[in-house]
């Protein structure tokens, strides 16, 4: 792969969550997406795709065609069912080890590059860019120092062991992909990414699914989801946890009634997902508040449901909400948009990029619900501001496409490769005899760091502070 040319194929990783999952409940979401819309985009422009993710089920075979170009790698590593991601750790050597063995079977070279996706698949994309002398291309999609800095109440903070092998993965990729350029920030202040290796790449949204449709689209899917057509509905999407907070929107709607009880006759709150990560332990919890609260009439539960349908959720609301404690993008926040619908956000992570505060929905700071549930009234009881922040969501989501997403990752790759080779060169020539430094790239170590933290490429990123003989 030089400059000019583009990958002829990548090694895809996603250990822990199948692109064939339906996403919104367990380890299925924004990941699931990203992966599946890019890799169907790249594929479409020639760079095929192999996605590898882990066997979760005895029916599963070993190889499936996501779409034309695209293929999903079923390795086996561990038992199909009872391991949480929390257990995976324990996996990557075997996943790795069946990621090694399909490409062993290949002809050599199969792979051009290999882009991770979670900390997880980083550890396995570690090892095999570094067998294939390939680059790594990585893209975190959440990061545990950030999750951390604003856990919910109560909230599981996530393990040292997750910050270490983070750590490790950001030394040993040639490029990070970061959603926004406060994940870039995130990247190099808390875990001292190099900027040069730092790409922000905003992911998309499928403009062909998630689009306004016309001027009775609201009532018309409505009436296809079978909900009244006289009410306001306020529209949770997502995997429940306490780090998405649905909690909030739930309180909120408790907090509304109280000050005008006459809201009751037509408000509705819809949360649309399944139970996710620590939200595991209680599957139940959010109905239970929502008894509590006397709110069994008010809210109603949907499980996760496919994209068309999901469109035609939001066009149904009046508005989206979407209350996380962090999130690195929000794609719920940007389809609901796409869609004509406003979003009330809370003011952290992406989503101060995917909604513009005030013109196509508004940011909270907080999660006090007594805020937002005066935002949220607020607004549903301005009209006019509403249909203006209707008509500037659907621009504003227009700059999201999946394309663009994928022009700028295959621009990411060229300059992966180009350093890479370039990277592969220099620590030839620092091994060559009479050059200053341990002859075995493999333990080549740059003046100052330790083997185990420097990554894999320790002594070729390390190279300026490595003398080369002339
Ligand atoms: N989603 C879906 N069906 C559902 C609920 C969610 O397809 O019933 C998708 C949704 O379209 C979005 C993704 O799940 O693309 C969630 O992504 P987001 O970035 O909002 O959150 P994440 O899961 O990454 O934390």
């Amino acid at each position: 792969m030089t400059d000019a040319v583009l990958p002829r194929r990548v090694a895809m990783l996603s250990v822990h969550t199948s692109p064939l999952e339906q996403p919104g409940t367990g380890d299925a979401g924004g990941l699931n997406v990203y992966v599946v819309e890019t890799a169907r985009r790249l594929a479409a422009r020639g760079t095929e795709v192999e996605i590898f993710t882990r066997t979760t089920g005895s029916g599963l075979p070993p190889v499936a065609e996501l779409a034309p170009g695209v293929l999903v790698r079923h390795v086996v590593a561990g038992p199909f069912e009872g391991l949480s991601k929390d257990d995976l750790p324990g996996q990557l050597c075997a996943f790795a080890a069946g990621v090694m063995r399909v490409e062993a079977r290949r002809e050599p070279g199969w792979y051009d590059l290999v882009h991770s996706h979670y900390w997880l698949s980083g550890q396995v994309g570690w090892l095999a860019a570094d067998r294939w002398r390939v680059p790594l291309v990585h893209t975190m999609h959440t990061m545990a120092k950030v999750k951390n800095r604003a856990l919910a109440v109560g909230d599981t903070p996530e393990p040292d062991g997750r910050v270490l092998g983070e750590e490790q993965v950001v030394q040993a990729a040639d490029r990070l992909l970061a959603n926004t350029d406060d994940e870039a920030r995130d990247l190099i202040d808390l875990y001292g990414a190099d900027p040069d290796r730092v790409s922000v790449v905003p992911p998309g949204v499928d403009l062909d699914v998630f689009r306004p449709g016309g001027p009775d689209a609201r009532r018309a899917a409505r009436r296809r989801l079978g909900l009244p057509h006289r009410v306001r509905i306020l529209l949770f999407v997502g995997r429940i946890q306490p780090l998405k907070a649905p909690d909030v929107l739930v309180r909120a709607a408790a907090e509304m009634l109280r000050r005008d009880p006459a809201r009751r006759d037509d408000l509705c709150v819809v949360v649309v997902g399944g139970p996710s990560g620590s939200g595991l332990a209680r599957p139940e919890e959010l109905q239970v508040l929502t008894a509590e609260l006397g709110l069994g009439d008010v809210v109603r539960f949907r499980p996760p449901v496919p994209r068309p349908v999901l469109a035609d959720w939001y066009r149904a609301a009046d508005l989206v909400v979407v209350p996380s404690y962090s999130e690195s993008f929000g794609l719920v926040a940007v389809e609901a948009q796409a869609c004509g619908t406003p979003v009330v956000a809370a003011r952290v992570g992406g989503l101060v990029t995917a909604v513009r505060d005030g013109e196509t929905g508004l940011l909270v700071p907080g999660h006090d619900p007594r805020s937002w549930a005066r935002v949220l009234g607020d607004l549903l009881d301005d009209g006019a501001r509403l249909r203006s922040m209707q008509a500037a969501a659907v621009r504003h989501a227009a700059a999201f496409g999946w394309d663009a997403t994928v022009d700028a990752t295959l621009d990411v790759y060229r300059a992966a490769a180009r350093d890479h080779a370039r990277r592969v060169r220099l620590a030839g020539l620092a091994t060559l005899p009479g050059a200053l430094g341990p002859a075995d790239p493999g333990i080549l170590v740059p003046s100052g760091r330790a083997p185990a933290t420097a990554g894999r490429d320790a002594g070729l990123a390390g190279l300026g502070e490595l003398a080369v003989a002339p």
